[in-house]
């Protein structure tokens, strides 16, 4: 396992860098950083609660169910920002403070319905997860779609929707990146506009890119291999 004392040096750096992009883009904001830990054991995701991060991001339902139990004292918001199949939304809704990847109506409908039943206090926030690439294979909500979609969520009771994700394809160099974070931007401005909701969530950027992501809007990032080094094979 990678040492704690790496994982605090690491995160310092990734802080630094966020500071240093922020500045660039004269942007007055917070920008939460959301540690991406699956795959990281418990150990690993202490030692970067103890390092200063509060916001942390898993993939898998069953992943973070499994770690939970050793986590449990810390003061910290559980994002999924994995695919969601609805037939775990309602695990989802009991693990989670926020679902980060929404992009179906029926997995909406199942959140709201979990949100109901545990009688939790306040709404469950969500995130609705956009489509910037052609590939059928991606998740994420097809641009086309996304305003009857944001509309129907909206109706629903106990949901709130904070805003938007996205994950672009994987390009080496970070520059290319940037069409598909101002995609995501204009779409959220769009959307904002004709619902009248605010929509003020924009959770783009990885390890390699999210410099450009902060550059072009970004609220939120979700950083893993930054932080934890490479990930263990599941
Ligand atoms: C793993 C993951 C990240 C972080 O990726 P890195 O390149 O390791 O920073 C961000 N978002 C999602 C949805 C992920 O699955």
């Amino acid at each position: 396992m990678i040492r704690p004392n790496t994982i605090g040096e690491n995160i310092l750096r990734v802080q630094e860098r966020i500071a240093r992009a922020r500045e660039k883009a004269a942007r007055g904001d917070e920008i939460t950083l959301i540690a991406a830990s699956k795959t990281q054991p418990a150990d690993a995701i202490r030692a970067a609660y103890e390092a200063g991060v509060r916001h942390f991001g898993e993939n898998r339902v069953q992943e973070w169910e499994g770690k939970r139990g050793l986590l449990g004292d810390l003061q910290a918001s559980w994002h999924l920002i994995g695919h969601l199949q609805s037939n775990k939304a309602g695990r989802a809704a009991k693990a989670f403070h926020c679902v980060d990847s929404v992009d179906d109506f029926g997995v909406a409908e199942r959140l709201d319905r979990a949100w109901a039943e545990l009688k939790a206090a306040g709404k469950l926030r969500i995130l609705i997860e956009v489509r910037v690439e052609d590939e059928a294979t991606k998740s994420g909500a097809e641009i086309s779609g996304v305003r009857a979609l944001l509309e129907r969520i909206a109706a629903l009771q106990n949901l709130a929707v904070g805003g938007l994700m996205c994950i672009p394809p994987f390009l080496e160099d970070a520059e290319r990146v940037r069409p598909y974070f101002v995609q995501l931007r204009r779409v959220r401005d769009e959307l904002a506009r004709v619902s009248g909701l605010a929509l003020p969530v924009l959770s783009m950027g990885m390890s390699h890119d999210f410099e450009v992501a902060i550059e072009e809007g970004a609220t939120q990032v979700r950083i893993g291999t930054a932080i934890f080094g490479g990930r263990v094979a599941i």
